[in-house]
């Protein structure tokens, strides 16, 4: 069990123990006894050990999921299973305070942010317990008076689940609730950048007494345990959110076991100002869009198109926005903007910073305070004079980095915004109401907020086009088209006349 200790704001003071995997109902030292170091990004200081899952670990967790799928969770009733779930819902409440605390810690999100992800963790579980038992239910149809059929939804057996560092315990219950709520058994593969939230879900799913195996995480890296779970023929199929690239890999590795697969994947998302817009709420919305989670989500704003006539006014608001934002320790209430996941991401990011000033943007940035810099902290940072064609417009960089493009017609800025090889989310701001859903139909985005800002309700479909993805998580998307399968049953009701091939008149 981890233990969290907070005795001030301080991210020093906290203190977790080592983490082990969690199969069939236990948790485990790896079989090898290899485990690997969990670092902080605030200090840039190691946090605990994890235990470092591989190929035999992965083997038992899916023999134990598979097991727990043909026995006591496959068989159970439906009102059950939902009363385990909604329980699991109830348990991450009571401890929703040290959840937010060790994803904070973990991944330099700020605690501000990550409680509201941990109550939406919650909130995924509720909700899929009330949608399966609501709707999921299939066809009948009575094919005349001596047939009918009928359509159940079954849920598949073993699914793998590969999450990413960058929302951690949020993203991974958006898969783990629609799973288990539908009846499959589970093996998550949590990133191997932040693994203190997923073990946390596992004490979590203990606490609320889920039969043994039913769900299980195997810590480890991509190379060697996600490999291995997507490549065990006994998976049936892989919920995937992660980079493009890798994206690609698990396609392409769990062809031979002919997997379903789910692939929610990178963005580079435009957001869209027009010269009629409410300014005022669009500088609100494009800050947030871009700075909140330290920059390091899929969905954020990286490029954003100002019309010429706007662009001036809007672009010194922002200056100021970005000199004011609030850097420092993650857990502190006050901030607004913590360090990166990690050393190497920072590098990358610092990288392209470097790129885009070369490319000719002039960068203005925010200024990291002198007593957090032992962290990786990247200023919110804004690429001004960029265009659409550079480098740091066409590639996710994945950080607080804004890059500010100029454009004059409608014609002109939807061609832009369409000129990249993402296609996740989009934003357009205008009040006319016309051009508003002209151009929010024509960016090639899976989502597309006109006036708003990632306010969504959960019954919508999630996920992108082009390389940002395959397939839709959320509602139904994730219920009927991959976590079950329909299964027909042709019924007769009558004698109906089947031919007697080799019968003696
Ligand atoms: P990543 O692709 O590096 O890693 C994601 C997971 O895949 C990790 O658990 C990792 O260990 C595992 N993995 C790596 N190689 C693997 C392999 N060969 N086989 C199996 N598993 C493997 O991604 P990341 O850096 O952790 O996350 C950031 C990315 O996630 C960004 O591109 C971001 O846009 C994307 N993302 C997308 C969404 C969405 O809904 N579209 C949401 C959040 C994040």
């Amino acid at each position: 069990m981890s233990e969290v200790t907070q005795k001030n704001k301080q991210t020093d003071h906290i203190r977790v123990e080592d983490i082990k995997l969690y199969v069939n109902g236990e948790f485990v030292n790896a079989e090898s006894g290899a485990v690997f170091e969990n670092i902080n990004p605030f200090t840039n200081t190691p946090i605990n050990n994890i235990a470092e899952g591989r190929q035999e670990d992965i083997k038992k967790a899916v023999a134990a999921a598979k097991s727990a799928f043909h026995g006591s969770w496959g068989n159970m009733k439906l009102s059950e299973r939902m009363t385990y779930i909604n329980r699991i819902a109830d348990v991450i409440d009571e401890e929703i305070a040290e959840i937010a605390v060790l994803e904070a810690l973990d991944t330099g999100l700020p605690i501000s942010q990550t409680k509201n992800m941990v109550a939406r963790a919650a909130e995924n579980f509720r909700f899929y317990a009330k949608m399966v038992e609501s709707t999921l239910h299939g066809e009948a149809y009575q094919v005349d008076q001596e047939f009918i059929n009928y359509t159940v939804y079954k849920p598949l057996g073993v699914v793998g689940l590969i999450t990413p560092w960058n929302a951690p315990f949020m993203l991974e219950t958006w898969k783990v609730a629609p799973a288990l709520a539908t009846g499959n058994t589970v093996v998550l593969k949590p990133a191997e950048l932040s693994p203190l939230t997923a073990n946390k879900l596992a004490e979590v799913i203990d606490k609320a007494g889920i039969p043994k195996g039913v769900f299980n995480v195997v810590h480890g890296f991509g190379e060697t345990a996600g490999a291995a779970l997507v490549a065990h023929p006994d998976v049936e199929a892989i919920s995937f959110t992660g980079e493009t690239v890798t994206g690609s890999t698990i396609i392409k590795n769990s062809a031979d076991s002919l997997k379903k697969t789910s692939m929610e994947l990178g963005g580079k998302s435009p957001l869209i100002v027009f010269e009629d817009a409410d300014i005022e709420r669009a500088i609100d919305a494009t800050v947030w869009g871009i700075f909140s989670f330290n920059g390091e989500r899929c969905t954020a704003n990286s490029r954003l198109f100002l019309h010429k006539n706007i662009k001036d006014e809007f672009v010194e608001q922002l200056k100021e926005r970005v000199s004011n934002i609030k850097i420092g320790d993650p857990m502190d209430p006050s901030t607004q903007l913590g360090p990166l996941i990690e050393k190497n991401h920072y590098q990358k990011v610092s990288e392209y910073i470097a790129l885009a000033a070369k490319e000719g943007c002039q960068v203005v940035q925010g200024v990291v305070p002198e007593e957090v810099k032992a962290g990786n902290f990247v200023p919110p940072t804004l690429l001004l004079n960029a265009t659409n064609d550079m480098k740091v417009c066409q590639d996710e960089i994945f950080g607080p980095v804004m890059a500010v493009i100029e454009f004059e017609t409608e014609e002109e800025v939807i061609a832009a915004a369409n000129a990249v090889e993402y296609g996740l989310a989009g934003y357009v701001w205008t009040n006319d109401i016309k051009r508003g859903h002209r151009v929010a139909q024509a960016v090639d985005a899976g989502m597309l907020w006109l006036n708003s800002h990632n306010v969504r309700d959960l019954r919508i479909p999630f996920g992108g086009t082009k390389a940002s993805g395959i397939g839709r998580e959320g509602g139904h998307y994730a219920m009927f088209e991959f976590y079950t399968e329909p299964k027909v049953i042709h019924v007769a009701i009558g004698d109906h006349h089947i031919p007697q091939f080799g019968k003696k008149k």
